[in-house]
């Protein structure tokens, strides 16, 4: 999908500099943040899904190759705050990208660089995701704004970039991942609301069909039930172990069943959870041996 759309400046940004095209899909412009005071370098866009760049000046180098796509929402009601937000360096947050609700594509920070979205996070024993990762902020006002659904151009729109990011990167599919899910204690975004299911239709996450959730299937699994599935959930990639006490490995449940399970997130395992990561990691098995 290369759909452009009409280039906004806010009025809290200098006003654009006009760069020449270098290529047809080139990018329309290149904008300072001035609320920062520190220099963003003006960059060409990854992405020719990216309508235009806005240069963030949060950024550093990386320390790892990018292996992971890490999405969020912005959490805040209006997009044009977020964005100043990414782009403020007192802020010290970004994100490679933003989707907009009406899908325009905004890149803040150069791929090869490492944007500051993830915080203290961990995914399969690695910890500075920021290094191995490229953001992606989705405009959506959260949990503290109702949860409102994520409108379908937008949707679309990210499948589209994620897509193209996997491609470029050689990233596998599997590898797109919620913020909850690499810092489970701390964040609930992009939320139980996300349609992941959409996304893996079109080749973008890993999802299976949930186990069905029943008074029987949602009975509280017995205490070796429940360890073997923290070790599987370490398995898939949570940063958890059998040590942890027991408000961490809820907050773990609870993130997987935010993303994979979302019929209901109590953090306490049932066995639809347990059927559903069996499930999961199968399909992941499945997806290594076909690669
Ligand atoms: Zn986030």
């Amino acid at each position: 999908m290369a759909v452009r759309f009409p280039l906004y400046v806010k009025s809290l940004y200098e006003s654009a500099e006009r760069v020449p095209q270098p290529q047809a899909q080139a990018i329309d412009v290149v904008v300072r943040s001035r609320l920062d005071g520190a220099m963003a370098s003006p960059f060409t866009a990854d992405s020719p899904l990216a309508s235009s760049v806005m240069a963030s000046p949060n950024l550093d180098e990386r320390c790892a190759p990018v292996e992971l796509i890490v999405l969020h929402y912005t959490g805040m009601p209006e997009e044009d705050a977020a964005l100043a937000r990414l782009c403020d360096a007192e802020a010290k947050v970004s994100s490679h990208y933003v989707v907009r609700e009406n899908g325009e594509v905004v890149q803040l920070v150069a791929e090869e660089k490492r944007a500051w979205h993830a915080g203290v996070s961990c995914w399969r024993g690695a910890s500075d995701i920021n290094s191995r990762s490229i953001g992606i902020e989705i405009v959506n006002p959260g949990h503290d704004g109702d949860c409102p659904p994520y409108p379908d151009p937008q949707i679309a729109a990210v499948i589209a970039l994620c897509r193209d990011i996997l491609a470029r990167n050689g990233i596998r599919r599997d590898q797109v991942l919620a913020h909850s899910d690499i810092a489970p204690t701390r964040k609930q975004d992009p939320g139980e609301w996300f349609p992941w299911g959409r996304l893996a239709a079109e080749g973008v996450g890993l999802w299976v069909e949930p186990a069905p959730l029943d008074d029987t299937s949602g009975a509280e699994a017995d205490a070796g039930e429940a360890a073997a599935f923290i070790g599987a959930l370490a398995g898939y990639g949570y940063g958890i172990t059998p040590a942890d006490p027991p408000e961490v490995k809820a907050a773990v449940v609870a993130a997987f069943q935010r993303h994979f399970r979302p019929a209901r997130g109590d953090g306490k395992v049932d066995r639809s959870s347990i059927e559903t990561l069996r499930r999961l990691l199968a399909a992941r098995q499945a997806l290594v041996v076909g690669a």
